[in-house]
């Protein structure tokens, strides 16, 4: 038996599903739902639903509606009623504040166009220009170290801005083992090691986005901490993201959960699957006449 943090109010490990309601669930979501399900059984632990809404361009009320439905349908059940991350955003504001006091959130009003001219300049100089592990360049600093009267004036006139960090601030004075945390090495490991990973990938990333009063990264953080989980279980796509949220926790000063990155099901074809790719989607394979059990078995967790 693996020895698990526990949540200090209830005894329990404490696990979790925060998906993003822009789209219909596919298979890999339902993968990453139902082994949070089985390792929170196992443990006796708990699982908690978190819908991760914050981007409120993409995301819609219906598509909410359509993931607790295929949740249902999975016989997925949760411990609490679901958090939903656009009713807490004052709290992820006052989480910007705290690293706004600390200096480590800069206002930046550069467009995406500008921002891809600024990298093209550098790189048409010859000069290599960083890549973040999702491929978009690195911020290339076009806002970095303004003069405050003008920032403080655009802001005044409600200029829209996002908040980046200051990725060279943020790991000043800080030692690998500052941000280290517990990581089960793959899905079925029952023990974790302490893992490090380099936040500095990501460049001044965005932290609280121009049209969001939080990003995906700053809400999770908080949300990991405001729900007691003690397990982040989720897909490899967000396992050098972990990075961030590791630097969140600490310039926070949270307690990080410990992780486990688990395998992407891909499509017949090997590509990742995306909520726009509906042949996986959960609700086309149900009206296709497929059980919930067909899902739990193709995807190992019977028989
Ligand atoms: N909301 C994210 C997604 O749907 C998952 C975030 C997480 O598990 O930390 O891809």
């Amino acid at each position: 038996m693996t020895t698990l943090r526990t949540d200090p109010n209830s005894g329990q490990p404490v696990f979790r599903f925060a998906p993003s309601p822009t789209g219909m669930l596919h298979i890999g979501h339902a993968y990453s739902a139902l082994l949070n399900q089985k390792l929170a059984r196992e443990t006796d632990g708990r699982l908690l639903l978190r819908i991760e809404d914050t981007d409120t361009t993409r995301c819609r009320p219906e598509y909410e509606q359509a993931i607790l439905e295929d949740l249902d349908w999975l016989g997925i059940t949760f411990d609490e009623p679901p958090l939903r991350q656009s009713d807490h955003f004052p709290t992820y504001g006052n989480a910007a504040d705290t690293l706004r006091e600390k200096g480590l959130l800069y206002p930046c009003f550069a467009s995406r166009s500008q921002i891809t001219e600024a990298v093209a300049e550098i790189e048409a100089s010859e000069r290599e220009w960083p890549r973040d592990p999702d491929g978009s360049p690195h911020y290339p600093g076009i806002w970095r170290g303004a003069p405050k009267a003008e920032v403080e004036e655009r802001i005044a006139a409600g200029e829209p801005h996002a908040w980046r960090i200051d990725m060279a601030r943020a790991l000043e004075g800080l030692s690998e083992s500052d941000l280290a945390f517990e990581e089960y090495p793959d899905e079925t490991a029952t023990r974790t090691a302490a893992q490090f990973r380099d936040p500095s990938v990501w460049g001044d990333f965005v932290i609280v986005r121009k049209d969001s009063p939080a990003s995906f990264h700053l809400a999770g953080v908080v949300d990991e901490s405001l729900q007691g989980i003690t397990d982040v279980v989720r897909g490899q796509d967000l396992a050098q993201a972990t990075a961030l949220h590791r630097l969140l926790q600490h310039h926070l000063g949270l307690e990080p959960p410990r992780y486990r990155h688990h395998r992407l099901i891909t499509g017949t074809d090997g590509v990742k699957l995306s909520k726009s790719r509906g042949s996986l989607g959960l609700s086309a394979l149900r009206e296709a006449g497929h059980a919930a059990n067909d899902i739990k078995a193709r995807l190992g967790f019977i028989g």
